[in-house]
């Protein structure tokens, strides 16, 4: 049989690549970049309990080894302008965690040792130029003229992907105003901080900007929400980031800065998540972008990997009751998902950076209330990530 082919070797393609193993397809994965990059910034932190249950699905012991290594918080806690409005601390849990935390670099080491141990053949150096569907099969072009061919192809090449736009697939939706600042900070050994995740509204160390700490494995990540006015020197620089960063986490991590970078509100889906041929199954970035908030990006790309090694295997027979409308039905599943979390996202974006004055004055009323209210504290401390679930999502957690 000829193999899968998998565009991208960033955490979705690496885990569809490692799904298709686990249906005993071969599968060969075109990486642009060489074998030895370095991937920058902690980015997607947080992975799900579904996701690690996904995971572990493709390769027993997968979900224990990423678990073993990321950090799990039991606290969380919400403040507003100072003061403390929520704070709960859970028992450890038993079994696999409902999530754990490390830098997306090291989730795609874990993957791709998964990937080499399964058998996946790797090419890096392997920029891809073009994709042909046709009833048979798909041809892929690298820009150094090399052709390969396959049963199917999985676009996993990332949120300016090729293929999609070598398909001619549209992305709709919208972009927000504004942007926030993400800065990676290595922990002082032997004087960490807490392991908690704490969301503060209009700090007033930083001029009344809500600002995020999120701990992984060796640091911790801050997330700082600009104003629609604030320009980017002025917070989104390393230099800018050492004047603010200590009236956030105290002194001692200027020198301790790991990576600084500043992101936009991009919520976009592809038009269609597959080609005409459904030889084409677009998953991950390719196929949709959300803003951080919630953790649905590498989350819900994971769970459209698991969702098309399953359709390819059904296509091709692999499973039990597979058919050849497997595709379509992929496509369809996961263009809903995606749409929800985009929804989800947009909810969770509406309370962070409203568009309306009322929705400031309810949390300032919610924060006034929640010393005799507990449920105020519990808003304001649920919803910066948007609604839970959604059955087939595989996101929406809370941080
Ligand atoms: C600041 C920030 C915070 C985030 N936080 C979270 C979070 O907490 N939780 C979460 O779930 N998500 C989060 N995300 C989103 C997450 O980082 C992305 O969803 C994730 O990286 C997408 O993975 P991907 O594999 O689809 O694409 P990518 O990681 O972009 O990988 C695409 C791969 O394809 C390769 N490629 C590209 N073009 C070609 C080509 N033409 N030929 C061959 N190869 C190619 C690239 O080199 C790359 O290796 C965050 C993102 C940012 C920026």
């Amino acid at each position: 049989m000829n193999p899968v082919l998998v565009v991208g070797a960033g955490p979705v393609g690496l885990s569809a690549a490692l799904g298709l193993r686990a249906h005993g397809l071969p599968v060969v994965l075109l990486e642009a970049d060489p074998k030895d990059r370095e991937r920058p910034g902690s980015r997607a932190l947080f992975v799900h309990r579904e996701t690690l249950r996904l995971l572990d699905g493709m390769q027993p012991g997968l979900a224990e080894e990423i678990t073993a290594y990321g950090r799990t918080w039991h606290t969380r806690r919400t403040l507003y302008r100072g003061r403390e409005v929520y704070s709960r601390t859970y028992p450890p849990p038993s079994g696999i965690p409902p999530f754990t935390s490390l830098r997306q670099v090291d989730t795609e080491r874990f993957l791709r040792a998964a990937c080499e141990r399964a058998g996946v053949e790797f090419v890096w150096d392997a920029r891809v130029t073009d994709v042909r569907g046709t009833a048979t099969g798909v041809r892929i072009t690298g820009e150094d003229g090399r052709v390969w061919t396959g049963e199917y192809a999985i676009a996993a090449d990332g949120a300016r992907s090729t293929l999609r736009r070598s398909l001619g697939i549209a992305m709709e939706g919208s972009r927000g105003e504004g942007f926030h600042v993400v800065v990676d900070v290595a922990d002082i050994p032997g004087a960490e901080l807490p392991l908690e995740r704490v969301f503060h509204y209009e700090h007033p160390g930083v001029g009344g900007r809500s600002v995020m700490r999120v701990p992984f494995t060796g640091g911790f990540q801050v997330d700082l929400q600009c104003r629609d006015d604030d320009r980017e020197e002025e917070y989104g620089t390393e230099e800018a980031v050492r004047r603010w960063l200590p009236s956030v986490v105290g002194d001692g991590y200027a020198e301790r800065i790991l990576w600084v970078s500043t992101y936009r509100f991009l919520r976009k889906v592809a038009a269609s998540f597959t080609d005409p041929h459904r030889r084409v199954l677009l998953v991950g970035e390719a196929a949709h972008l959300f803003p951080p908030f919630g953790a649905r990006g590498m989350n819900s790309g994971i769970a459209d990997a698991a969702a098309a090694a399953h359709a390819i295997a059904a296509a091709e027979g692999a499973v039990a009751a597979g058919t050849a409308e497997a595709v379509a039905e992929f496509a369809a599943a996961r263009r809903e998902a995606a749409l929800f979390n985009s929804a989800a996202a947009g909810e969770a974006l509406d309370h962070l950076r409203p568009r309306r004055r009322s929705v400031r004055v309810r949390q300032r009323a919610a924060a006034a209330l929640s010393p005799v209210l507990p449920w105020c504290g519990s808003w304001l401390e649920h919803a910066p990530y948007g609604p839970r679930g959604g059955a087939p999502v595989a996101a929406g957690g809370k941080y």
